[in-house]
């Protein structure tokens, strides 16, 4: 079975979610099936093997993905949180979303200078959300090597808005 196969089985599309005229890709019956849960995380990280010292998870889905690519990679996992739920002191980024605006965090001391990061998250929309991530690593002084995502709704662009970062998605929707 072929990962666009595998994820047209078994991802679900929500009419109108979170609100009217927004088609939602529901990716957590692929989480929940054990093939599909190995197959996302073997070749999210397979364009990237070697590459990278640490992955960055985005909350929520994205941790998931880059929990089970870190323990499979033997590298650790960095979380990258909305505002208000790390601890201790943080880097901060104000982004755009569709409607609104968002704020993502990141611990100061969480990643050392130099530590080349590989982002991985569920869904490329926008781009709002992954560029953020980019820029609070880069804050930290580490370096992004690329960004993994299962799903890319190409029409919203997203790829355009990351330029100079190297994106894969496994599916083109
Ligand atoms: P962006 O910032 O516009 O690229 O949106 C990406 C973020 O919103 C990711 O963290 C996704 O989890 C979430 N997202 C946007 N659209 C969808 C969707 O259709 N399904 C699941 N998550 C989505």
């Amino acid at each position: 079975e072929t990962i666009n196969d595998l994820l047209d089985r078994l991802s679900e599309i929500v009419p109108d979610y979170p609100s009217a005229g927004i088609s939602f890709k529901d990716l957590t019956p692929v989480f929940a099936d054990p093939q599909g849960l190995r197959r996302i995380v073997d070749e999210i990280i397979a364009p990237f093997a070697g590459k990278f010292d640490v992955i960055a998870g985005l909350e929520a889905r994205g941790f998931v993905l880059a929990a089970a690519a870190a323990y499979a990679t033997g590298t650790g996992m960095i979380t990258i949180r909305k505002a208000g739920k790390l601890p201790r002191a943080v880097h901060r980024d104000d982004y755009t979303l569709e409607y609104g605006t968002g704020t993502l965090e990141l611990h100061r001391d969480d990643i050392a200078p130099g530590t080349r990061v590989l982002i991985l998250d569920d869904v490329l929309a926008t781009g709002g959300t992954v560029g953020s991530a980019a820029r609070l690593l880069g804050m930290a002084g580490a370096q992004v090597v690329g960004i993994g995502v299962v799903l890319e709704l190409q029409e919203l662009g997203g790829r355009e808005k990351l330029e100079g970062l190297e994106v894969h998605s496994l599916q083109l929707v």
